[in-house]
């Protein structure tokens, strides 16, 4: 990790390390002060570079990854970017089984990074032969040499976290830290982190944010895998219709749930308070901060981190398209943080 001192070896040098962000504007009616870990500063633009160097590097080590070797995993996109990017300085070969719910903008990413594309559809049940999970599987099993990330069962997703951002956000906040509010997909960043922090300070706080249309909330307060509760949403990233075994719901104290259509205008609100560009689940966070807020969960003294997990480029053709935003019927002219574009005949 040699940011800013100098020439890194290679691009795989500048993951983590990212700056934490006072909020000035957004979160300025709300008591306590936020502060935004902005993920997007990663070279690969989200918190997913961090799990894939650790799960690479540790399959290295155990001697599951050879030169010429495969890596396949089920991604929403951000995890396949990081993959792709470490594949690329490791010498792997890199497939990935995306849901259909990503944008063309990213599967283009993702072949630019020069990895194997498998769309799959987005709203079947896990256990569909055409879900990415399944399409992964039988991927792994018909490639030799091949190593299955799994990045939802996988341990080593929240110890990417454990290691690298929980300690990070401990030392730049000096220790004092009230709140952590952070999303949960598959559970690897929050689960992660919070560990850590818990463990310097039982008494910090640890808030997930959920999504309308996912289980993850009433699985957390009662156990319940309820069915009912699962809907198709548009959020990418967060929640989920399955129960990950890489979160540790013992170290998350509460859910709570965003719409799609919140969540999306929190996010242009927050490039055009902050100057911060960031992904749609980004905005969920915020979103999420001001209903705990709402709630009494903070006062003046609170010191709230707020883990943002990607950069905005992403989402051109979703969150900050105009015609998408109609399209979902979000589109309030009165609510519209942004300037309309005016064309010079
Ligand atoms: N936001 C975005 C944009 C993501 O890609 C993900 C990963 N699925 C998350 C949030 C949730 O992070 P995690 O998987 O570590 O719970």
């Amino acid at each position: 990790m040699t940011y800013n001192t100098g020439i890194s070896n290679n691009i795989l040098d500048l993951i983590g390390n990212t700056p934490l962000i006072k909020l000035n504007k957004i979160t300025k009616k709300l008591p306590g002060n936020f502060y935004a870990k902005y993920e997007g500063f990663n070279p690969g633009h989200s918190m997913k570079d961090r799990i894939a160097l650790h799960i690479i590097e540790e399959a290295e080590r155990q001697g599951l990854l050879k030169e010429g070797s495969t890596v396949i995993e089920t991604t929403s996109g951000n995890t396949g970017f990081s993959m792709a990017m470490v594949s690329i300085i490791k010498g792997y070969k890199c497939i990935l089984a995306v849901s259909s719910k990503a944008s063309i903008g990213k599967i283009n990413m993702l072949k630019a990074m020069g990895a194997k594309v498998y769309v799959c559809p987005a709203h079947v049940k896990a256990d569909d032969p055409r879900s990415y999970y399944e399409v992964a599987k039988r991927l792994h099993t018909e490639t030799a040499n091949s190593l299955y990330i799994n990045q939802y069962f996988n341990k080593l997703n929240a110890e990417a976290h454990y290691n690298s951002t929980g300690p990070e956000i401990w030392k730049q906040t000096n220790g004092e830290l009230t709140h952590l509010i952070a999303a949960s997909g598959t559970g690897g960043t929050i689960s992660g982190v919070s560990k850590y922090l818990k463990e310097q300070n039982p008494n910090i706080k640890t808030l997930g944010v959920d999504a309308f249309g996912s289980i993850l909330k009433k699985f957390h307060e009662t156990g319940e895998f309820d069915k009912n509760e699962i809907y198709p949403y548009r959020i990418e990233g967060l929640g989920k219709n399955l129960i990950p075994t890489a979160t540790d719901f013992s170290v998350i104290d509460v859910f709570e749930k965003v719409t799609d259509e919140s969540a999306a205008h929190r996010a242009r609100e927050l490039a055009v308070t902050e100057g911060l560009f960031t992904g749609y689940t980004s905005g969920a966070i915020i979103q999420a901060a001001i209903q705990y807020a709402e709630k009494g969960m903070f006062d003046e003294n609170s010191k709230v981190v707020l883990i943002l997990p990607d950069h905005g480029s992403r989402y051109m053709e979703k969150i900050y398209s105009d015609d998408w935003m109609k399209e979902q019927g979000f589109f309030d002219a009165k609510k519209q943080a942004h300037e309309e574009v005016e064309f010079i005949k």
